[in-house]
């Protein structure tokens, strides 16, 4: 019961987010090569964690929907979908899409206040 933790974890193969672990490079250090084709060495427990899931790439990239270029900044607030939101959406490996037009559980999208006033003479 004790000795559980010191079970040696493979992790060659697998995909965090945006990296795909290629081999261990040192112990406990993972080689990984992201999606945009950047190599990085992360170590397993921030991957099993997944608190890195990127070259550092993630963060940076704008992102491209229909055409528009935007920080992941602007499209939260352009699309009501808060920030944490769509970072983990991301790091799930939705598409783009989906990320940003999936609906958020209402209660937690922020409505427009005309929205809030149709909503409301729909159902007086
Ligand atoms: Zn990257």
């Amino acid at each position: 019961m004790l000795f559980w933790s010191v079970r040696k974890i493979d992790l060659t193969g697998k995909r965090f987010g945006r990296l795909t672990v290629v081999r261990e490079a040192d112990r406990g250090i993972w080689w990984c090569r992201c999606k945009c084709s950047k190599d990085t060495e992360v170590r397993g427990c921030y991957l099993r964690r997944g608190s890195t899931q990127s070259c550092g790439c993630l963060r940076r990239d704008p992102l491209t929907f229909q055409g528009i270029e935007r920080s992941i900044s602007e499209w939260a607030a352009f699309t009501g979908i808060r920030r944490e939101t769509i970072y983990s959406r991301l790091r799930a490996g939705w598409s783009i899409e989906d990320v940003l037009k999936r609906p958020v559980a209402p209660q937690l999208v922020a409505k427009k206040d005309d929205a809030v006033a149709d909503h409301m003479e729909l159902r007086s």
